[in-house]
């Protein structure tokens, strides 16, 4: 899959896309991640890619040519790519957006910076907007690296196990229950009996309740939109009776 991110400072990404998984993910050739500075797109002498608000409002806003130049330069015009502008008034990053943006061969990020960039970046080049959660941050790069990092470990072939996606927290619509590795007892704190077992069907149906507990009790919200079984709806009721004794 491929990304291409327009930003003002691309050396902000070092590091995040040169590091651990993702940096295998692009030596495989799994993730192919283009950094553009917009900078690079201006025709003035002094590489001008913000300026003052109209009527006043404070802080500057950046530019629409170098931003319009940037994207058709190197996606063609109009882009035949999906072109998202990070910004806190976009729809909420999630699992569900991740895995959609996940079915596309190539997308593109618009990162913001300063105040904001011109509307009509929105309204004409931008074809999705999107927020990583109702805060403000200082630019869009963090927002970039954040879904480029939760799309690309859709990508098969990205993370080491093939189930190591779906087993995770909002892969289901629940959370996923604790996880424990060696050793086995630690400052006196045993791991569960049962995961030193070997009977995989009692681990599996333990797993799950673990992920209906944790889910019920740290996020509720989640359970009234999570694909449940009869079976898991009775686990939850006794939960329910228990919180009431
Ligand atoms: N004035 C803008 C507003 O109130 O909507 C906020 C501008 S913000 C300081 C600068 C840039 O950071 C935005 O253009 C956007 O690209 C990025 N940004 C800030 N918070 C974000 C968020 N929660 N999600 C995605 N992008 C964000």
């Amino acid at each position: 899959m491929r990304f291409d991110i327009f930003t003002l400072f691309p050396e902000m990404f070092a590091g995040v896309f040169d590091t651990s998984i993702l940096k295998r993910a692009r030596e495989a050739r799994l993730v192919e991640i283009f950094l553009h500075d917009i900078r690079d797109f201006t025709t003035d002498k002094h590489h001008v890619t913000d300026d003052y608000a109209y009527a006043g409002g404070g802080g500057m806003v950046m530019k629409p040519e170098p931003i319009f130049t940037a994207v058709e330069t190197i996606l063609g015009a109009p882009p035949r790519v999906p072109v998202i502008l990070l910004t806190p008034q976009g729809r909420v990053f999630n699992q569900a957006i991740a895995r959609e943006l996940a079915q596309h061969s190539h997308i593109a990020l618009i990162c913001g910076h300063y105040e904001g960039v011109d509307e009509r970046v929105r309204e004409h080049l931008a074809t999705d907007e999107i927020s990583i959660g109702d805060y403000v941050l200082t630019g869009g790069e963090i927002p970039a690296m954040v879904i480029v990092d939760a799309v690309a470990r859709l990508i098969p072939g990205v993370l080491g196990h093939p189930s190591a996606a779906s087993n995770d927290s909002h892969a289901s619509g629940l959370l996923e229950g604790p996880q424990y590795t060696r050793p086995a007892e630690f400052r006196g704190w045993r791991v569960p009996e049962i995961l030193l077992s070997g009977n995989h069907a009692q681990v599996a149906k333990w797993r799950r309740q673990q992920a209906l507990r944790r889910t019920f009790e740290r996020r509720p919200d989640l359970l009234a939109r999570a694909n449940l079984t009869d079976e898991d709806r009775a686990f939850i009721e006794s939960l329910k009776q228990q919180n009431k004794s």
